[in-house]
């Protein structure tokens, strides 16, 4: 064996799938990005002494993280935008983009995580308000669901050059007409500003231990040139993404040989917007049950379609009357046609009943779920109360009754709608706003390790440490086991390495 290619890793306590409680190994060769041979005290053996070594001292040592969940040339443009996420007031906001209007001269102004729940005024600012601050430029700012924005004069006016029929009441483009304008939006960017995003949100996701994303790209808001510049970049040595093109058409991912299709591909909305479909009204807007955006026979000619190709399909559901009718139609498919190879997946699933859980079950579904949602916007106090009343607050986000039905979970964060942490949302899992849903720490850590890779089909390259698997992990100084449920949030990595090599410090 050649040593020069090769590193011996030592001094740790390594943790695996299934279970990262204990210490499987404390040694391993690693040799052209994949582990050679994992073990306990190989640096003491006479058969490793020459090869180059490592002392990780001491340090707990996990397979890397893994964001099933991402949509990423969006995180990358939130990268070179401002971002109102610490925002409490209206004030907030316009100090915020007049700071950020100093600094950076581009014609355009991106904003991103506008949550009017969160501002003291309790409403979204208007186009007025946003002219009186940066007069001029273009300003877009989107709110933190990716549903709706909020634009100033200049905007709009291009937006009606663009069509002349959009509708937008004081700035605001919401339903049908945030797609119809998100989706040329992005394409007027300059393309050096784009690359840049991209690397910074690369290195986001490897600070916070994340080595691989399955990135949910382009469809109705981003340019198929877009998706495949991204898809070209994830493809770049020093991290990995596996990339969902948002779209019914499969000519892109057919020319890209990817099995899979769609991601956040809408059967309805969000609770933000009050656009998920509900079979019941809002609690806070009586007059309406949300917005489903594909009917049933739509949803079965697409799922029949794509299991007749063979491909994963992902679809986007968050509502109990969405996911019904998803889930239903999936099951009418998988009836009459079986499943691909790699499992039909949907996204969110935030509100399922019973029943629709068991359909998923019957129809071998994955759930794709964002636990940090719960932490966000769960429980007696967060936004879904507001939206859903006290009884089917109780009933979101069912992780507990998911696992207990045996349908496997892969996790992420829908970055840029949640920060890029996988700790916030293994804190939704364990501490769960309903105690009967919390799922325990080694299952949460398994659909932010393991499970993602189950999803995108390599489950036999990546995932784990062991031999002949993709050398990526990371290091932390504290044992997640050893410290309280309350404060596993504010766990934080000391070292990534990607393919057996340190990406960052
Ligand atoms: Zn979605
Ligand atoms: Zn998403």
């Amino acid at each position: 064996m050649n040593s020069l290619d090769s590193t011996l890793f030592f001094n740790f306590s390594g943790r695996d799938f299934p279970d990262y409680s204990k210490t499987s190994f404390d040694s391993m060769l690693v040799k052209k990005g994949l582990v050679r041979e994992a073990g306990f005290a190989l640096e003491t053996m006479s058969r490793f002494q020459d090869f180059p070594s490592c002392d990780l001292e001491g340090a707990i040592l996990f397979p890397a993280f893994s964001d099933a969940h991402v949509h990423f040339f969006q995180t990358a443009l939130m990268m070179i935008g401002v971002s109102f996420e610490k925002a409490k007031s209206l004030r907030d906001v316009f100090d915020l983009l007049k700071d950020f209007s100093k600094k950076n001269s581009e014609d355009w102004i991106l904003g991103w995580g506008l949550d009017e729940t969160n501002l003291s005024e309790g409403r979204l600012p208007t186009c007025r308000e946003i002219d009186a601050v940066i007069p001029g430029r273009k300003v877009w700012l989107s709110r933190i669901d990716l549903h709706s924005a909020v634009a100033n004069s200049p905007v709009v006016s291009w937006a009606i050059s663009k069509f002349p029929d959009i509708n937008c009441d004081k700035g605001h483009f919401w339903r049908e007409d945030y797609i119809r304008i998100s989706g040329i939006v992005y394409s007027e960017l300059p393309a050096s500003l784009k690359k840049k995003g991209l690397a910074v949100a690369r290195d986001r996701f490897l600070k916070s231990g994340v080595s691989a994303v399955h990135a949910l790209e382009g469809g109705w808001n981003i340019s198929d040139d877009d998706v495949q510049e991204t898809a070209e970049f994830l493809s770049e040595p020093g991290f990995h993404g596996v990339v969902y093109h948002q779209s019914e058409d499969i000519s892109l991912s057919r020319k890209n040989g990817w099995p899979r299709l769609g991601g956040c591909l809408f059967v309805d909305g969000s609770f933000g917007s009050r656009t998920a479909a509900l079979k019941e009204p809002y609690a806070d807007f009586p007059d309406s049950n949300g917005t489903m955006y594909r009917d049933a026979s739509q949803l079965r000619s697409l799922i029949r379609f794509c299991t007749k190709e063979r491909v994963q399909l992902a679809m986007h559901a968050i509502g109990d009357l969405a996911i019904e009718n998803l889930v239903n139609s999936h099951q009418w498919v998988f009836e009459n046609w079986g499943s691909p190879p790699l499992s039909h997946r949907i996204e969110h699933f935030e509100l399922p009943d019973d029943l629709a859980i068991l359909a998923a079950r019957d129809a071998s579904l994955f759930i794709s779920v964002q636990p940090a949602f719960e932490v966000l916007w769960g429980g007696n106090e967060g936004m879904y109360f507001k939206r859903l009343g006290p009884k089917r607050v109780m009933r979101t986000n069912p992780f507990r009754t998911i696992f207990s039905r045996g349908i496997p979970i892969a996790a992420g964060s829908d970055s840029p709608v949640t920060p890029i942490n996988p700790f916030l949302g293994i804190h939704g899992f364990v501490q769960h706003p309903n105690p009967d849903e919390r799922i325990d720490l080694n299952r949460a850590l398994a659909a932010y390790i393991y499970e993602p890779h189950r999803f995108s089909g390599e489950i036999g390259s990546r995932g784990t440490l062991k031999q002949g698997y993709q050398a990526d992990f990371v290091c932390m100084a504290q044992d997640p086991f050893l410290i309280s449920y309350s404060e596993i949030r504010n766990q934080k990595i000391s070292r990534i390495f990607v393919d057996g090599v340190e990406v960052y410090v």
